[in-house]
């Protein structure tokens, strides 16, 4: 019998509406102070561990949830729903660090690393630098072989969740000279010699999720934290954001509905003309319009990750989930501050924060034209 793509697994529904329930009654309350202070209450970081889903895909023998990469996406959805920028904490845990480590860790670095970030520890995804973004494999941060490991220089921009991590995967060049065959992927902890968290971006969304620069001076790492094989970075950063970009795309959709469920209620409270909002066939079309294209979106995330989790080719289908989803996400919370007339433009209502947190979604993970471009190659070859 063939099953809807949004027909859920029981224990998929049960750990979906338990993180949306928990998001409600332990996130709501804090989302306008989150966005003002720019800082997530470490309380509630410790409450996301307990409820398990910062190490969702982490094996039960190391403590994790033992859970699988479509529960990560309900989960980053879920949460998204509510705050964003929580949503892109428990992302990038869980479809980068740890979904990097999954794969490419040997067991003795998986069984030190993954146990830690499922019970307590934060990590973060260093590829991207001042001048190598979309062009990552060009980064200029240099490894050096030394006596007892490596030694790492450079600088590195953009890195979500640094004011929390201790865990750091970094990318850095150990023979600039292959080109991006030199690049090899290290686990970086944060007490590590020569190894700083420098400089917290002042963001327009997203703004409790910490966005730090990571400066390496001299920073020196233990042989064994290589992570996968010297040289195979650029395997490891493209396949882990390949990925990955299904959980941005997860976040869009999420965002997407929190912005629609906050406009539905305040179209059927506010009346003009008499009456409330919502009954003008004009406004209601607006709104079929926006649920048409979560719907679509959500489908195209839901496949998108279906297929990675069962072995089929997915990269044309995660780029265009997030192409589209962060589309979406922009046009519906945009919507949802028109429809909030004036109260939409002032932060005493939650759509203001929506709208300037669905930016990210075309920017981060790969920009909007370079997911036109691994969708167009996967077309003409
Ligand atoms: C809030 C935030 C969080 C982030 N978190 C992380 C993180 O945790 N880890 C990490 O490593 N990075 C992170 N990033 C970095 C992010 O991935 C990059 O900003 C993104 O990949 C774009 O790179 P860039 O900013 O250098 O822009 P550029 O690459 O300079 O792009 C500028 C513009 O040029 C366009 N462009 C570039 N090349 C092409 C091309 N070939 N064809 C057509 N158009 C092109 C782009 O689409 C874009 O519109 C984060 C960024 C932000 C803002």
């Amino acid at each position: 019998m063939s099953t809807a793509l949004t027909t859920l697994l029981e224990d998929e529904r049960l750990f979906r509406d338990s993180v949306a329930e928990f998001a409600d009654r332990e996130i709501r309350p804090h989302v306008r102070r989150m966005d003002e202070e720019a800082k997530i209450p470490h309380e509630l970081i410790d409450r996301l561990f307990e409820l398990g889903v910062m190490g969702i895909e982490v094996p039960d023998a190391f403590g994790g949830g033992g859970g699988t990469f479509f529960h990560a996406v309900l989960a980053v959805e879920a949460i998204s729903r509510v705050d964003p920028s929580i949503g892109v904490l428990v992302d990038v845990q869980n479809t980068l660090v740890i979904n990097a480590l999954l794969r490419w860790a040997d067991e003795d670095l998986a069984r030190t690393y993954l146990t830690r970030l499922a019970s307590g520890t934060v990590g973060a995804y260093a590829l991207s630098e001042a001048g190598s973004g979309s062009d990552a494999f060009a980064l200029a941060t240099q490894a050096v072989e030394s006596s007892d490991g490596f030694v790492l220089n450079g600088r590195k921009l953009w890195i979500t969740n640094a004011s929390e991590a201790e865990i750091f995967i970094v990318f850095a060049n150990l023979k600039p000279e292959a080109g991006y065959h030199g690049i090899t992927a290290f686990l970086v902890e944060r007490g590590c010699p020569g190894f700083t968290v420098g400089r917290k971006e002042d963001k327009l969304g997203i703004r409790a999720s910490s966005t730090c620069e990571l400066l390496l001076e001299d920073c020196r790492v233990p042989r064994r934290n290589v992570l996968g094989e010297i040289g195979k970075g650029y395997k490891v950063a493209i396949e882990t954001l390949n990925e990955g970009r299904i959980g941005i795309g997860a976040q869009m959709v999420g965002l997407a509905q929190g912005a629609l469920d906050h406009t539905i209620r305040y179209t059927k409270e506010r009346r003009q003309f008499g009456k409330a909002i919502a009954d003008f066939q004009g406004v209601q079309f607006q709104i079929a319009r926006a649920a048409t294209e979560i719907e679509a979106a959500r489908l195209m995330v839901y496949n998108a990750a279906r297929l990675r989790e069962s072995g089929q080719a997915f990269l044309a289908e995660a780029a265009m989930c997030k192409l589209m989803a962060s589309e979406v996400a922009e046009r519906v919370a945009s919507l949802a501050v028109n429809l909030y007339g004036g109260y939409g433009f002032v932060k005493d209502y939650p759509v203001e924060k929506l709208f300037r947190d669905a930016k990210i979604g075309q920017i981060y993970e790969g920009t909007s034209n370079l997911q036109l471009q691994t969708i167009a190659k996967q077309l003409l070859g």
